[in-house]
């Protein structure tokens, strides 16, 4: 019988290049450090000579207005606010920021500079919120607990705690939930809707839970700010640390008495409150328009939603601001919206109440989430690398836009997904159809978090998406209003 024996310097490499063979017996070791800050390790994408006039737009300058936003969310955090905040509409970190971006447009030099004030219907504001979980001898302070978008309130509830699994059918089934705190799991890593789990909290609604939790599988004990879930009951999402030390704290009490949770979550609908959308232009030769939107509203620092969509925005208007008016073939519009992360979004009803405002436009861009860094999943960790996330992308137009945009992508190294989204998610989903339109958008693990901070914001990546927007409106320059239509249906 023929047997393969490896030689011993095989066997000793195998060994060598498979560490987590030995990790469990070992000693933990410090994790290891970067050889280079990360700032200074991003690939570098060299421009084609034909595109060294984009040379001018500087991912590390575009940075800086992100790391301007992010100081306004956290002055509104440190001002009173320390749970719920962010860039929220109707909010002293909503007004700031407006005028933060007023005085950039005017500094910049665009036109007709002005603010739109909308008037909100009450909005959904957390005061403060505490959950606990206890069993006879631990109790753990549940601080990554967020509550989701308009989640009830209550005054205290003190109920026991159940481990639902996923929350499938097949968890739930047979199951009593009825008056009881309900944990589940969720590895649905990028959603922060009701959809999580394929409609895992509303199952859960229908069986009588008291209140519900999400435990968002992403490595660490991130806050999560969710959309509106249409939970009936106090609902939150938690990070996974606290989130697997309560599971755990079930499961050992299976023959004992269940851990119980203390609840409070104190919200008021704050009336009386405003937002704005930011206008500026430059105008041009005609009467034909470019529209560049980005949403101002944000939870957290909310560096990348949408710290980056400002800075793309900011520029783009650059950019133009320094290319002599007769060579700009069409006005530029550049708004700064409301948002619509209170889920009522002024600005964007506005707009598409007002119609008439894109029957000259060849092109709205939509800046929002422009760039983050890729980042992996890696061994129970996440890893940021040295390059920007791939974006969801979206173009509505003639194939001699499509043509453009993707070129201008490939142009700057934009990574993009394969295939286009059908429509855009975002700011622009009211209005995209009144004219051709486009976006690029990243959603990634720390989307909606606390940990959506600057130093994820790759300027490299924040550089490619701006670059290539700019090359998207100076090329469609040379193309004709009626040339860059959707084709009919
Ligand atoms: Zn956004």
């Amino acid at each position: 019988m023929l047997r393969f024996s490896p030689p011993l310097s095989v066997i000793c490499l195998t060994l060598i290049a498979v560490p987590g063979l030995f990790a469990q017996t070992r000693a933990p070791q410090e994790p290891m450090k970067p050889l280079h800050p990360l700032e200074e390790s991003y690939l570098r994408w060299n421009l084609a000579p034909a595109d060294q006039a984009y040379a001018s737009i500087d991912g590390r300058h575009l940075k800086g207005y992100v790391e301007d936003q992010s100081a306004i969310s956290r002055r509104y955090r440190d001002n009173g606010h320390p749970q719920f905040w962010g860039r929220i509409a109707g909010t002293e970190a909503d007004e700031e920021n407006a005028q933060w971006l007023l005085g950039r447009f005017r500094k910049i030099g665009l036109s007709d500079v002005r603010q739109q004030a909308f008037d909100l219907p009450p909005q959904w504001m957390p005061q403060s919120w505490s959950v606990a979980v206890a069993t006879d001898d631990k109790t753990l302070a549940v601080t990554s607990a967020q509550p989701t978008y308009r989640s009830p309130g209550t005054d205290g509830l003190d109920l026991e705690a159940v481990d639902a699994g996923f929350g499938t059918e097949g968890d739930l089934a047979g199951r009593d939930l009825r008056g009881k705190a309900v944990f589940f799991y969720s590895t649905d890593y990028f959603s922060r809707h009701s959809t999580i789990n394929g409609g895992a909290i509303k199952r859960i609604n229908d069986k009588g839970a008291a209140s519900i939790f999400v435990i968002l599988a992403v490595p660490g004990n991130i806050k999560t700010q969710f959309y509106p879930v249409g939970s009936k009951v106090p609902t939150f999402s938690l990070g996974l640390q606290d989130g697997s030390a309560i599971r755990e704290m079930i499961g050992q009490a299976r023959d004992r008495k269940p851990p119980r949770v203390k609840i409070k979550l104190d919200v008021t609908q704050q009336p009386g409150m405003k937002s704005s959308t930011v206008w500026g232009s430059l105008p041009g030769t005609s009467d034909e328009t470019v529209f560049v939107i980005a949403h101002r509203d944000g939870w957290f620092e909310a560096a990348n939603d949408n710290g980056t969509g400002v800075a793309t925005m900011l520029g783009l208007a650059e950019f133009f601001a320094k290319i002599p008016k007769d060579r700009r073939r069409r006005t530029i519009q550049f708004l700064g919206t409301t948002g619509h992360h209170d889920g009522t979004a002024e600005s964007g009803t506005w707009l598409a109440q007002h119609k008439e405002v894109f029957e000259k436009t060849a092109l709205i861009i939509n800046c929002e989430h422009t760039a983050a860094n890729e980042m992996v999943l890696n061994n129970g960790v996440i890893q940021k690398s040295n390059w920007p996330s791939t974006l969801t992308w979206y173009v509505g137009g003639s194939p001699k836009l499509e043509d453009i945009v993707v070129k201008a992508y490939a142009a700057f190294g934009v990574p993009t997904y394969e295939i286009p989204a059908r429509t855009p998610a975002g700011e622009i989903g009211r209005i995209y159809q009144f004219a051709p339109s486009i976006q690029l958008i990243d959603t990634g693990l720390y989307w909606h978090s606390d940990h959506e901070t600057a130093d994820i914001i790759p300027p490299t990546g924040l550089e490619a998406s701006t670059r290539a927007y700019a090359k998207i409106i100076r090329e469609i320059d040379a193309v004709d209003f009626k040339d860059l239509q959707r084709p009919p249906k």
